[in-house]
């Protein structure tokens, strides 16, 4: 019954009467109990957001409820939610409690949204297959022997199944579109700067954006209006003015839009089936009279290495704050060490996971006196040249238009000689972290195996507006 509504849609069934926020509250809660062997909420606030709940729909017959109440919401567990458990899918932060809201869930309390509750993801965001997790992988709703994508791999399945409208995640380097990509629902990345990360558990700072998964455009317009901008505790936001993005859904003009000639080029590793509803999205778009351009990136494959050098750079300054004294978890055989140093040692060992490690070890690499200028300052002289290419595209062009990812859902648990063929899964999502633009993934299809498969729209800094407009013209509603 609410499957498949948009958040309009569930407001005007509540203030009718046709159900009550409780009952969609239970709609999601048997959901989620329903697909329990998929591993997506490690924790859900069953009675708070049942209390929560009551109380809303007693004000909805007053007409005295803010603009998302109707609205649940799953959080990745990377956003503190006041005195709830906060691990970002991490053994070193078992037990520890968020002592302050985010300020996105701040925002969102404010209007009546209802959190439900925290949903697995890759330890601290680092990963795309959301197999890092210290908690047990997540499993794909389209085949349970495949990952959902990361790091926000959960967050995009409690959408699909609806356990909840709408997830919050984080996409430092594609971690909401490459999950929604695979559970065939849309992610959203903004605008580096758009969105408050006071509270998002820090992985690489200067890439590091919240991001939201839904099924309707509309929605993360209206979503994005009430979390967007200006915000004292995080000095990186933009003080422009928030748009009124759910107003914005009038049919556009034709479009300019590129695509990267290589990505089509004959050695290029797409998958068959990505290739062709690429193709065949291209012709689409030049039928409803859009001008699609074929462009070179000379510098395309520099983007995977300038991304881990930078953000293993970062992250490993990052979580140099988890040293088993100040957050949560902390080795028991510590206590016995005889001094401080021994003791961190010992509880970032035992607390920090296999992938989490690997990156700590080569951000400090990067950054260590005799390699920093090889590596890291060069990174971020190649990063600058990427942002500049980036916006010289957009001074011709509306939009990018590249496939999500070179291939669908892959199998859990496939051993992988080298760690790079993970990495390039990143290959289409990187290039908005690097150059800080906003980016959305959505579904065109299916591949042989019944797998969704998305693509990718790039826009230009601050242009939310247009790219959710143009989406909803896309798929048509
Ligand atoms: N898969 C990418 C990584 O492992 C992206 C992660 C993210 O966006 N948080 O870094």
């Amino acid at each position: 019954m609410h499957s498949n509504q948009s958040l309009k849609e569930i407001q005007i069934a509540l203030l009718a009467s046709e159900y009550s926020l409780g009952d969609l509250v239970r709609y999601y809660l048997q959901n989620i109990r329903e697909h329990a062997s998929l591993n997506v909420f490690l924790e859900v606030f069953e009675d708070e957001a049942l209390r929560k709940a009551a109380r809303i729909d007693q004000r909805i017959k007053t007409g005295t409820v803010g603009k998302l109440a109707g609205l649940v919401v799953g959080i990745k567990d990377v956003i503190s939610y006041q005195d709830h458990q906060l691990t970002a899918g991490s053994r070193i932060l078992e037990g520890f409690e968020a002592q302050y809201n985010a300020t996105v869930i701040e925002r969102l309390i404010a209007e009546d949204a209802l959190i439900i509750g925290r949903q697995n993801c890759d330890e601290f965001a680092m990963g795309s297959s959301n197999e890092n997790s210290a908690y047990g992988v997540t499993r794909n709703p389209f085949d349970p022997d495949r990952v959902p994508g990361g790091s926000s791999g959960a967050s995009a399945v409690a959408v699909q199944k609806d356990m909840c409208l709408l997830s919050i995640g984080s996409d430092t380097g594609g971690s909401v579109r490459q999950p929604a990509a695979f559970c065939g629902v849309m992610g959203f990345k903004p605008t580096y700067g758009r969105i408050s990360r006071h509270g998002l558990i820090a992985y690489a700072s200067s890439f590091d954006c919240i991001g939201l998964i839904a099924k309707h455009p509309e929605d993360i317009a209206l979503v994005l209006e009430t979390i967007a901008g200006k915000d004292e505790f995080d000095s990186t936001v933009s003080e422009k003015p928030v748009e009124t993005y759910s107003g914005a859904f009038s049919t556009l003009a034709p479009q300019k839009i590129a695509y990267y000639e290589e990505i089509l080029a004959p050695q290029s590793a797409l998958q068959p089936e990505v290739r062709e509803h690429l193709e065949s999205t291209i012709t689409q778009l030049r039928q409803q009279g859009h001008d699609v351009v074929p462009i070179e990136a000379p510098w395309l494959s520099y983007i995977l290495p300038v991304y881990y050098i930078l953000t293993t750079a970062e992250a490993s300054t990052n979580l140099s704050r988890y040293d088993g004294v100040r957050y949560g978890f902390r080795s028991s055989q510590s206590e016995s060490k005889q001094n401080l140093e021994a003791m961190y040692k010992e509880s970032r060992t035992i607390g920090f996971g296999k992938e989490v490690k690997k990156r700590i070890m080569l951000g400090t690499f990067v950054l260590s006196a005799d390699y920093f200028d090889a590596y890291y300052a060069k990174a971020q002289k190649v990063r600058r040249i990427i942002a500049e290419s980036t916006q010289k595209i957009f001074q011709e062009y509306d939009f990018i238009l590249s496939p999500t990812t070179p291939t669908t859902a892959f199998e859990i648990g496939v051993p992988r000689e080298n760690p790079v063929e993970m990495y390039l899964e990143d290959l289409f999502t990187v290039q908005a972290n690097v150059a800080g633009i906003p980016a959305v993934s959505y579904q065109v299809g299916f591949d042989q195996k019944k797998l969704p498969i998305g693509m990718q729209l790039m826009a230009n800094h601050f242009e939310e507006s247009k790219l959710l407009a143009f989406l909803q013209e896309l798929i048509g509603k």
